[in-house]
């Protein structure tokens, strides 16, 4: 793609950036479907984020993804906040309007559901277990009490306060009262009983590949989907593990590229080729 002077620029704005993958995938698929864009990152260091956004008006930017530790700070820089980005407290997407009007979005719900869209049937009515209480976790607690009717959705965090905290927030979208917390220490009956086991903690994840946040992979059988959040590596030992045991195993890839594609679909007016992008990931 040749850059001219009616490229379109789209850039990530967090600290760090250098190791995010955005830029492969999105530039990946600009190229593909002949846009003239451009996505690049933005070192954007903490205290620096109401100027950025401006300069993002300013710029004329198409659009912007936003990462740690910003995904907080930027909600009241923005003109406008979609309702699931607001209720999940972090927005990951900004989409400018022609008018110069920033909304912000967070497509990590979307991206989220997106690998668990063949299981629909057997999670109306289940029991899930998160393990994490951070940024995904939020992300992955609120599609799933919007998506599914749960029986119970239980948050289990090495600091239950934080989980705590992420109950009290998405409070008002638990209309079924499913929504209980429990000391990661305390949660093996409930792993046990539970479809869905959630990983949203960075255990596991590049370098440190040895490691899991279940060691007990005897808790797993068949009847369980485990899904992973981390994408490197795209095989964690939790989902070695689960397989083993028969269970269903979901990498954080698919989540990757279907938060990346719902952003891109926004900024570009055209679905995202992800057959390419994820091809191209793979041999990347
Ligand atoms: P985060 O906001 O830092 O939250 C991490 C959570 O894990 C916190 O509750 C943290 O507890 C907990 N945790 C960290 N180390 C732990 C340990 N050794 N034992 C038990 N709990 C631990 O991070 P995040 O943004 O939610 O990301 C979490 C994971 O999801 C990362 O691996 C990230 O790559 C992945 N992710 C994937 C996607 C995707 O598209 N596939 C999107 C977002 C995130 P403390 O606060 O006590 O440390």
């Amino acid at each position: 793609m040749l850059i001219d002077g009616e490229t379109r620029l789209l850039t990530l704005i967090g600290d760090p950036v250098a190791h995010s993958r955005s830029p492969f995938i999105h530039n990946t698929a600009l190229q593909h479907q002949g846009h003239n864009m451009v996505y690049v990152t933005t070192r954007v260091r903490e205290g620096d984020v109401r100027e950025a956004v401006a300069g993002l008006r300013a710029l004329h930017v198409a659009g912007a993804n936003v990462t740690i530790p910003h995904k907080e700070a930027v909600l009241p820089f923005l003109d406008e906040v979609h309702p699931r980005a607001q209720a999940v407290g972090a927005v990951n997407t900004i989409v400018a309007e022609p008018n110069r009007t920033l909304r912000g979005d967070n497509t990590d719900v979307v991206g989220f559901l997106e690998p668990l869209a063949p299981y629909r049937a057997a999670l109306q009515g289940a029991s899930v277990i998160i393990l994490g209480a951070g940024g995904a976790a939020r992300a992955a607690a609120y599609a799933l009490l919007t998506t599914f009717g749960l029986e119970r959705l239980t948050l289990a965090a090495r600091r239950p306060h934080q989980a705590e905290q992420l109950a009290a927030h998405l409070a008002p979208h638990d209309a079924g009262d499913a929504l209980h917390v429990v000391p990661l220490g305390s949660a093996e009956r409930l792993v046990r009983r539970a479809k869905l086991v959630v990983n949203a903690t960075p255990v596991g994840m590049h370098p440190r590949t040895d490691a899991t946040p279940w060691p007990a992979p005897g808790d797993f059988t068949a009847e369980h989907l485990v899904y992973d959040l981390i994408y490197n590596p795209r095989e964690t030992r939790l989902l070695r593990e689960a397989a083993a045991q028969g269970a269903t195993a979901i990498g954080g890839l698919g989540m990757l590229i279907g938060q990346a594609a719902a952003a891109y679909a926004q900024w570009t007016g055209t679905a995202m080729p992800v057959e390419v992008v994820r091809e191209a990931l793979r041999t990347s």
